[in-house]
């Protein structure tokens, strides 16, 4: 894990980091409350233990903080004190802290306090990874694709870049659901999906849209190139034999690509409209084609 240890007194800090390094974790140090702060929302970290009393912000502050702010809210807060009234205790979870610890540290506390901040922390993980996650072909799902569209917007924006997306749709899709069969749809989809990933450059995101709609995101990528890269990925995906031996088949998907308006005040949507009435047009067409935006 990496452990946020916040504390103004350097004999605490050298204390506290050798003990939690000894465990195997990475350790980020800061000298007061408004370091602690900036360091915890520059930095990803695991748990983070804090002195109450600081200067600049205290400990309490800290936690209100990071409890307020979505980039942090979910992090493991150990707040760090020498009182021991339980009126501190309250007041200390009542900020925000998970857990509680008294100075002088006792090293077999601190050790117990740091695995069960472990044990929800990585659950915590797993959830997250989970409520992003697309089961049955393990890219983003919906919801995830269009948080992270949203950050691509931005990205964008800061470095005056452009930006595009496709829709991807399986052709006839129904098709092969009726005549072979839920599970040889879905491994359709996984194989589908498989391939598509197996030709994107790093930093394309691809994201499950609906049922067998796929939406890709192209950083740094105007509309003519991200054609290209849809006419890559429709051969690629027309070429590949499916299903298993003997009863193999052939698949053809057809996309629509649109640019991306950093400024579009409809953020993501705009280009998702976009980009589907150029899809509807490639199925219209035929199907098995790419047909960017006008
Ligand atoms: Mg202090």
């Amino acid at each position: 894990m990496r452990v946020l240890i916040a504390d103004d007194t350097v004999l605490m800090r050298t204390m506290l980091s050798e003990q939690v390094a000894s465990y195997g974790h990475d350790v980020i140090l800061a000298r007061d409350g408004r370091e602690a702060l900036n360091l915890a929302q520059a930095e990803s970290f695991d748990i983070a233990i804090i002195d109450w009393e600081m200067p600049r912000l205290s400990g309490l502050e800290v936690c209100w903080l990071l409890k307020a702010d979505p980039r942090t809210a979910y992090s493991y807060l150990i707040l760090m004190t020498s009182h021991d009234e339980p009126f501190y205790e309250m007041k200390a979870l009542d900020a925000g802290a998970d857990d509680f610890i008294h100075k002088p540290v006792n090293r077999a506390h601190l050790k117990a306090r740091l695995k069960a901040g472990g044990r929800i922390t990585e659950m915590h993980r797993l959830l997250v990874a989970q409520a992003q996650t697309d089961p049955l072909t393990g890219v983003a799902n919906r919801r995830a694709l269009l948080d992270r569209a949203g950050e691509e917007i931005r990205r964008a924006q800061r470095a005056r870049q452009p930006l595009s997306l496709l829709i991807a749709d399986i052709d006839h899709f129904k098709r092969i659901n009726d005549s072979r069969g839920h599970a040889a749809g879905d491994e359709a989809l996984q194989r589908f999906v498989r391939t598509l990933d197996g030709a994107l450059r790093p930093g394309d995101l691809i994201g499950r849209y609906g049922g067998e709609e796929f939406v890709v995101l192209l950083p740094n990528t105007a509309l003519a190139d991200a054609s290209v890269v849809a006419e890559r990925l429709r051969q690629r995906v027309a070429s590949q034999e499916m299903g298993p031996d003997g009863d193999s088949f052939r698949m053809t998907a057809s996309f629509g690509v649109a640019p991306v308006a950093p400024d579009a005040p409809g953020g993501i949507d705009d280009a998702l409209r976009t980009a589907d009435a150029a899809l509807y047009r490639a199925k219209a067409e035929g199907r098995n084609r790419v047909v960017p935006s006008p």
